[in-house]
C-alpha cells in the first residue's frame, strides 16, 4: 500500500496525552520546565540519549494539558517538512501543515528531537519563534503565523553526539533555556527500572550497579555508557523469562560497542553482579 502523502510530509506524531506518563525527576527539572512555560521561554533539553528527555516533555505536556508535536529530526530534514508544502492530489493542490506549524496553531508543545541533526535553513524557522516575536514565517504561503500563549518550543541535544560539522551554533543554543539530564543517581534509576518494568528491587539494584561500571568504560574509549533505556530493556526481558545472559547480552554489551577488547571489559563487569 503507497503511504499517505501526509505522513510521509509531517514524519512525526501529536498526541494529546490522557494519562500520566510516569516521570520520576532528577532534580528541579519539572519546576524549571514549568517556569520556562509560563514565561513563554523555549527549552533545550541537554543529556544522553535514554535519559528522560522525551520522558520529560511527555510528561510536562500531560501535566500543562497541552498536544505535543514530536519531530524526530534527521539529516535530511528542512525547514519545509517543519513548516509544511503543497502537495498535488489527484488534479488538486493542497496544502498539508508541517508539525512545527501545527503546534504553532494549536498552541501546544512542538519537540525537535536531535535538532542539531536537521538541515541548517531550520534555525531560520525556529529563531523568530524564540524571542519575543513569537511568530512563523511560512514563505511557501507567504504568511506569517503569530504563536498563542500556550505554545511552546522544545528541542533536545546530545553533547556526546555531536560532531565538529554538527555543532550547535552559540547563536541557537543562547537562545533556549537548557535542562540537563544526566544518568539518573543510582536509587532513582532503580526505582524506574521497577517502575517500568517491574522487575524485583534486588535486579533492579544489581543492574544499575553494573551499568555505573560499564559508564565508567567511556574513559576507555566506549562511546557512550549503558543508557537508562537499555537498563529498562534489560530488565523487561529479564522479566518476560529470556535467560540473563542473552537479556544482558543484548542489551548492555552488543548493543554498546563492536570491539571485543571492550566487549571483554564489559562482560567482566556484568559477571561481578550476574
Ligand atoms: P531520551 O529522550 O533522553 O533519549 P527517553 O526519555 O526516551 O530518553 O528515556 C528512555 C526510557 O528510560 C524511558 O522510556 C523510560 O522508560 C526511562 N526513563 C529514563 N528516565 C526516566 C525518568 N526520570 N522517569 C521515568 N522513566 C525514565
Amino acid at each position: 500500500m503507497a503511504a499517505d502523502p501526509v505522513d510521509t510530509v509531517l514524519e512525526s506524531k501529536s498526541f494529546m496525552i490522557e494519562q500520566e506518563p510516569f516521570y520520576l525527576p532528577q532534580g528541579d527539572e519539572m519546576a524549571l520546565f514549568e517556569a520556562a512555560y509560563e514565561n513563554k521561554l523555549p527549552v533545550m533539553l541537554v543529556g544522553p540519549t535514554g535519559s528522560g528527555k522525551t520522558r520529560l516533555v511527555e510528561h510536562m505536556a500531560w501535566r500543562l494539558g497541552r498536544t505535543l508535536f514530536t519531530v524526530a529530526c534527521h539529516s535530511d530534514l528542512n525547514a519545509g517538512d517543519l513548516t509544511g508544502r503543497y502537495i498535488i492530489q489527484g488534479d488538486q493542490v493542497r496544502w498539508i501543515d508541517g508539525p512545527l506549524l501545527m503546534a504553532v496553531q494549536h498552541g501546544g508543545i512542538s519537540y525537535l528531537d536531535e535538532v542539531v541533526e536537521a538541515r541548517k535553513d531550520v534555525t531560520v524557522v525556529i529563531h523568530p519563534l524564540t524571542d519575543h516575536r513569537r511568530y512563523m514565517v511560512v514563505e511557501k504561503q507567504g504568511r506569517i503565523h503569530q504563536a498563542p500563549d500556550t505554545f511552546m518550543l522544545v528541542m533536545s541535544y546530545n553533547p556526546n553526539y555531536q560532531s565538529i560539522i554538527k555543532e550547535l551554533k552559540p547563536s541557537t543554543r543562547q537562545r533556549f533555556l537548557a535542562i540537563t539530564l544526566e544518568w539518573p543517581k543510582p536509587e532513582l534509576e532503580a526505582h524506574i527500572l521497577h517502575q517500568e518494568t517491574g522487575v524485583d528491587h534486588d535486579t533492579a539494584e544489581k543492574l544499575v550497579k553494573a551499568a555505573g561500571k560499564i559508564r565508567n568504560l567511556v574513559h576507555q574509549g566506549l562511546e557512550e555508557g549503558v543508557s537508562t533505556r537499555e537498563l529498562v530493556y534489560a530488565a523487561t526481558l529479564l522479566q518476560s523469562g529470556v535467560s540473563r545472559r542473552s537479556a544482558l547480552s543484548a542489551t548492555m554489551v552488543a548493543s554498546l560497542t563492536y570491539d571485543q577488547d571492550l566487549k571483554g571489559s564489559i562482560l567482566e563487569v556484568l559477571k561481578n553482579y550476574f
